[in-house]
């Protein structure tokens, strides 16, 4: 389900130009606008689901699907040393886009900090 004014939705309907590094049935995923290391990539889910906390037993398929897509992605983008992957959830969590999504961090040694 898409909701019409998220911008991940129109991200991956294409109304949005975005830098897409992957795409299956039920993933998408793309270049963050504002990258943190050297590779930052944002995974998503095509499925409207605004954060991880309005993850259930009927959309969990699609989360597992951005997990299953980590591997692939990571490897395209070089990320052979390891990496980080990282939700933000609500205000607390510094969510900024209510669209459930995974940042990819790497492409170099990453801080140590909060977890
Ligand atoms: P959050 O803060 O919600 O966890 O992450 C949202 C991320 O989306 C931020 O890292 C931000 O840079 C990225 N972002 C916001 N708007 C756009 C956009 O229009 N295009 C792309 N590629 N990334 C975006
Ligand atoms: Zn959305």
């Amino acid at each position: 389900m898409r909701d019409e004014n998220c911008l991940f939705c129109k991200i991956i309907a294409g109304e949005i130009p975005s830098s897409v590094v992957f795409e299956n049935e039920k993933v998408f995923a793309f270049k963050d606008i504002n990258p943190q290391a050297p590779v930052h990539i944002i995974i998503v889910p095509k499925d409207h689901i605004a954060c991880a906390d309005e993850i259930n037993s009927v959309n969990s398929t699609s989360v597992a699907a951005c997990f299953e897509a980590v591997p692939e992605i990571a490897k395209k983008m070089g990320l052979d040393n390891g990496y980080r992957v990282i939700n933000n959830c609500g205000a607390d969590g510094g969510q900024t886009v209510m669209h459930l999504h995974f940042h990819l961090i790497g492409g170099e040694k990453l801080s140590e900090k909060i977890v």
